[in-house]
């Protein structure tokens, strides 16, 4: 299975808006606000663009392309030894194939993402009667494994494009994105991935993975890392 995310880093460094990247049409910077009706421009990349204000130093954990029957239950094990919530963006397929691991994760208190059905790359190459599939088939398969519904959709690859953005809305999902990026599925070694995390400041959503491969090194790299980003004074939300 091809479940890894494709690059869509550096936008820290570059200094852009994370959610921007990889939209056609971005939003214009200090244009006039949009209609309340109107879909979403760009992908959430804030814990504030999805939940709102009045959660200071707080920010958010999602955990992509599982659920997987090696790596998913040492994650859980690890955030509730962290007493960490955290939003797991799961594949269709995956949650159909471990409902009981999806379960698991809702009673614990995560929350869920749709990560479409099968986690097709380049999402936004899709022509919209796929898009709209994939996000409909993983929404029936997460829901009837979790027994709730998703709130959120993230594109697999971060492949935001307007016709991606639109089909997320007419479902009623809230796209979104991220603005940590360790890059964790590329298998830099623990120690980097600490490192990347470890940047984190109030606001940002992280992006970890617990599909689509080996994942010790990010099992390793969350163990050290939660720790630390409590004392620092953060705190994690599920979104
Ligand atoms: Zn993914």
């Amino acid at each position: 299975m091809s479940a890894f995310d494709e690059p869509v880093s550096r936008r820290r460094a570059l200094g852009l808006a994370a959610a921007a990247v990889g939209v056609a049409t971005a939003a214009t910077v200090g244009g006039a606000p949009t209609a309340e009706a109107a879909p979403a421009k760009a992908a959430a990349s804030s814990v504030r663009e999805v939940l709102g204000r009045g959660r200071k130093n707080a920010v958010a954990l999602t955990i992509d392309d599982g659920p997987h029957p090696t790596w998913t239950p040492k994650v859980l094990d690890l955030l509730a030894a962290s007493g960490v919530r955290a939003t797991f963006s799961m594949i269709g397929q995956q949650a159909q194939a471990y409902p009981k691991l999806v379960r698991r994760i809702v009673r614990a208190g995560h929350a869920l993402c749709n990560h479409s059905m099968t986690h097709p790359q380049p999402f936004g190459a899709l022509d919209t009667a796929a898009i709209h599939r994939q996000i409909r088939d993983a929404q029936s398969a997460i829901s009837d494994a979790a027994g709730t519904q998703p709130n959120l959709f993230r594109a697999p690859g971060g492949n935001w494009t307007p016709a991606v953005l639109d089909a997320a809305d007419e479902y009623g999902l809230t796209p979104v994105g991220w603005s940590v990026d360790p890059r964790d599925w590329t298998l830099p070694g623990a120690s980097v991935i600490e490192e990347s995390l470890l940047t984190a400041s109030a606001g940002d959503i992280l992006l970890c993975h617990d599909g689509g491969g080996n994942r010790v090194q990010t099992v390793t790299a969350l163990a050290a890392v939660l720790p630390q980003l409590r004392a620092d004074g953060l705190r994690f939300v599920a979104l």
